[in-house]
């Protein structure tokens, strides 16, 4: 099994960098401006760069980098998923906190009781939490709309179904 790859984005790219968290791909998006010290982190860890940038590309760089067009999120994220061939899967996703891309962990529904509104906790019995800042995340209209999303652009997914 290959390691599914990693990421680092401009600030520029955030909303795309939400989006590769929600398909299950770990993403860092550099704070600061887009420069050496982002291509250092990139090295360091292993990251694929992506970037709005066209003179990082002149830059002297041993990793992968991308440069996007300027283009919706949903155009972005279509680019990013064919150039490098991601294979998207519904099983791989709300594995990372789309707030601070730490790892999310499954929780006890009774464990999360007094942190979600009542009708999620009555209708929901699978839930995952994020260690770092606390956000719990749990299937339904969330999912269902970035399939949805993901249909509209013409992203194929594989999906399983849990509810048999
Ligand atoms: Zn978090």
């Amino acid at each position: 099994m290959t390691a599914q790859p990693q990421f680092i984005t401009d600030a520029s790219l955030a909303g795309l960098a939400k989006w590769l968290r929600l398909l299950g791909y770990d993403t860092v998006v550099y704070s600061g401006q887009a420069g050496r010290p982002m291509m250092r982190q990139a090295q360091d860890q292993k990251r694929i760069l992506l970037t709005r940038r066209t003179d990082m590309l002149e830059r002297q760089f041993s990793g992968d980098i991308f440069l996007l067009p300027a283009a919706s999120t949903s155009r972005q994220l279509s680019f990013v998923i064919r150039k490098l061939t991601l294979k998207i899967d519904n099983e791989n996703m709300y594995r990372i906190c789309l707030i601070c891309n730490s790892r999310l962990h499954p929780a006890m529904r009774g464990d999360v009781q007094d942190l979600v509104p009542p009708f999620v906790y009555e209708n929901y019995d699978r839930y995952n939490r994020c260690e770092s800042c606390g956000k719990i995340y749990w299937p339904g209209t969330h999912i269902r709309n970035a399939l949805q999303f993901l249909k509209d652009n013409d992203i194929t997914i594989s999906v399983h179904d849990h509810t048999q």
